[in-house]
């Protein structure tokens, strides 16, 4: 017959998951505070991990920019299957009497003491990590970039994780000789806001395996670029999918560069929405009409498992020109008609100039507008016509 730990990872993988492992509560011990399940539920004895890898061809046409939404749209479906199989876990497990919780994929941290909600966070420690359980369960190892990497995907893995009561045996982490990490540091020079250290290393140990990794810069340096606040790299020469632009360089002093991030999300309208993915980021997954925001992870989009993949990514990258905004809330690649405008959110935004003009000047709206698009949109079209109406009135 079956054990327990073959049928439940044959139902993973049933369910759409290319890889699944299991830990416990007491590998994990050695582990940062979010590497403790009991966190979220205090009986947890065991935890089954799972991946699902993004597609790798949408994958190249995110990071060259010739199509930006099939990524977006290809994370919202991963994270669709992963919350079903966390699922169906949770209720086979419950069914056969034990106790089982199904991690929340993302947006949700543990509170932090001088932060009211998640604009004045710095931290972002997550309720529980997905990356700690996964490395202890034998899927990867962490990185150069922090990020999970697994010898079959590289990094290009989207994680999931379920807690349960059941004693359940545990898979080995992958040994040090078969570390997918060449060091190649593809994913320090992929990053527009320099987040990650190429030289700099610092130690993290999680079910008894070490890894050195990247001294990264304070969490709020990669917020801001991922959030989409900076998207042009240091050199200028190319961006991530964002089309704003803060005109200075980010702040090397922690404080300030925290104080900074702090001022951006209270300006951001997606913050002002109660109902935004920070509220419940599972309902957000799966609302047909949410669209799934992906400006960056390049860090991540980088790290195919063949270094000369790697190579080949981040020359797609570095030459994959800058973003700008289109009227319609769609992003494409910046050329000789777009402009660089000031706009009332601490940010400036690259938009398309053919767009912003004459008769197309219309808040069109592309399906899944973002937010602060959508506000920048707003207001570009109100200045537009203004002029427009100040250029009649001056005939
Ligand atoms: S890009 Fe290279 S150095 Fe960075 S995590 Fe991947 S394999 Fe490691
Ligand atoms: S997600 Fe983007 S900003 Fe954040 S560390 Fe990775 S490359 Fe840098």
């Amino acid at each position: 017959m079956d054990s327990a730990e073959s049928r439940l990872k044959s139902l993973a993988v049933h369910l759409g998951a290319d890889l699944v492992g299991i830990t416990n509560r007491d590998l994990l011990s050695d582990g940062p505070p979010s590497a403790d399940p009991r966190y979220l539920m205090p009986s947890a004895n065991s935890i089954i991990s799972f991946a699902i890898s993004l597609d790798k061809e949408i994958v190249q046409d995110f990071i060259s920019k010739k199509k930006w939404r099939p990524h977006c749209e290809n994370r919202k479906a991963i994270a669709q299957k992963l919350y079903t199989i966390g699922d169906k876990l949770v209720e086979q497990l419950r069914s056969e009497g034990y106790q089982a919780v199904n991690v929340d994929l993302n947006n949700s941290y543990r509170p932090e003491k001088a932060a009211a909600d998640v604009t004045e966070m710095t931290d972002f420690h997550p309720d529980f990590s997905h990356r700690y359980a996964a490395l202890a369960a034998g899927i990867g190892r962490l990185g150069w970039s922090g990020n999970l990497l697994t010898k079959e995907h590289g990094a290009l893995v989207e994680l999931g994780s379920v807690l349960t009561s059941a004693h359940l045996k545990p898979d080995a982490p992958i040994p040090d000789k078969d570390h997918p990490c060449d060091r190649c540091k593809m994913c320090s020079l992929v990053c527009p806001v320099e987040m990650i250290r190429p030289k700099a290393s610092s130690q993290i140990t999680v079910a008894g395996v070490t890894e050195t990794i990247s001294r990264k810069r304070p969490n709020t340096c990669c917020w801001i670029s991922c959030t989409g606040y900076e998207g042009l790299a240091t050199s200028s020469t190319w961006s991530n999918w964002s089309p704003y632009r803060l005109g200075h360089p980010l702040p090397e002093n922690k404080e300030e560069l925290n104080a900074l991030c702090t001022s951006l999300q209270k300006a951001d309208p997606q913050m002002q929405d109660v109902n935004n993915s920070f509220s419940n980021y599972r309902e957000a997954i799966f609302d047909p009409e949410w669209f799934y925001y992906t400006v960056c992870g390049f860090c991540r989009s980088v790290c195919s498992p063949s270094r000369e993949d790697r190579r080949a990514n981040r020359k797609l990258i570095i030459n994959s020109g800058t973003a700008a905004l289109k009227f319609d809330g769609s992003h494409k690649v910046a050329d000789e008609d777009t402009v660089e405008m000031p706009t009332p959110f601490g940010l400036r935004v690259v938009a398309g100039l053919d767009d912003l003009t004459g008769s197309k000047a219309k808040a069109r709206k592309w399906p899944g507008q973002f937010p602060l698009d959508r506000a920048v949109i707003k207001y570009l079209y109100k200045l537009i016509n203004s002029a427009e109406a100040k250029g009649c009135a001056d005939d």
